[in-house]
């Protein structure tokens, strides 16, 4: 058991594909989660993993895959499939946090459908599926307010496809904007850890309690430590850094 004294904690996050998904500051998540690990002492290593490198999930602790317009979607998706999808599967069973923005997001339900040309494959970790019904249907745009475990998440939405969940458990519901396919009221899909949404904007600098619940999620998972109790804690007294969180072992023999 790793105990408060012990070497200064590491995570290593895995940036699936930063050179082809990284619309609306999708860059912005990392640098966000980077600040807040290290605010609190943590060191939070980033690998970038584009086309053609595998992933191997014992050498990560969090992955984040980012948004792309449909061009950029279709090598993303193939390779995805191939190279990537046995890891990627492996490390979500293993509870390993997976943050998947709006494309990411759609390649990793079942499949894509664009509005031209043939379907992307996906992984089929959140049972759910996106069309695009074409370029007549508007695209789903503007401010997003989705309700999540109690607290308000915001962000920015942009995209033509709209996802229909199966059996996938939404992140959230939609107070202001489209969400998954601005028919149903739900936002984004949960699988364990996995969670899928189409709030850019970016995401994670906006909604710092979402950063921390991810960065909490993975040394839960690494270290048996408890989430962050920072978590209702007001973003302003956190960014200061004169208030770093408590880590509490679950299980400390001692
Ligand atoms: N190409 C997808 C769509 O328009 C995803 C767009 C995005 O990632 N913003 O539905």
């Amino acid at each position: 058991m790793h105990g408060r004294n012990e070497a200064r904690l590491t995570l290593t996050l895995g940036h699936l594909y930063p050179d082809q998904l990284n619309l609306y500051g999708d860059r912005g998540n990392i640098l966000t989660l980077k600040r807040r690990c290290e605010l609190r002492g943590i060191e939070l290593r980033v690998v970038g993993l584009g086309i053609g490198d595998a992933l191997a999930p014992d050498e990560y602790d969090l992955l984040f895959i980012g948004g792309g317009q449909d061009k950029e979607q279709a090598p993303v998706a193939q390779d995805l499939f191939e190279t990537k999808g046995i890891g990627l599967w492996a490390a979500i069973e293993d509870d390993m946090p997976v943050l998947a923005v709006c494309g990411g997001y759609q390649l990793l339900a079942h499949y894509y459908r664009p509005a031209e040309g043939p379907d992307m494959k996906g992984l089929g970790v959140f049972d759910a599926w996106t069309v695009h019904k074409g370029p007549r249907t508007p695209r789903c745009i503007g401010d997003v307010v989705i309700s999540w475990n109690g607290m308000t998440v915001v962000g920015f939405e942009n995209h033509g496809g709209r996802t229909y969940l199966g059996t996938a458990r939404p992140l959230g519901k939609v107070l202001k904007g489209h969400g998954n396919n601005a028919e149903d009221g739900t936002e984004g899909a949960v699988y364990r850890n996995a969670y899928g949404t189409y709030l850019h904007g970016s995401l994670l600098p906006k909604n710092p309690h979402f950063a921390d619940y991810l960065i909490g999620l993975a040394l839960q998972r690494k270290y048996g430590l408890r989430r962050l109790t920072s978590l209702s804690m007001p973003p302003g007294e956190i960014l200061n850094g004169s208030t770093p969180a408590q880590l509490t072992p679950v299980d400390d023999p001692t």
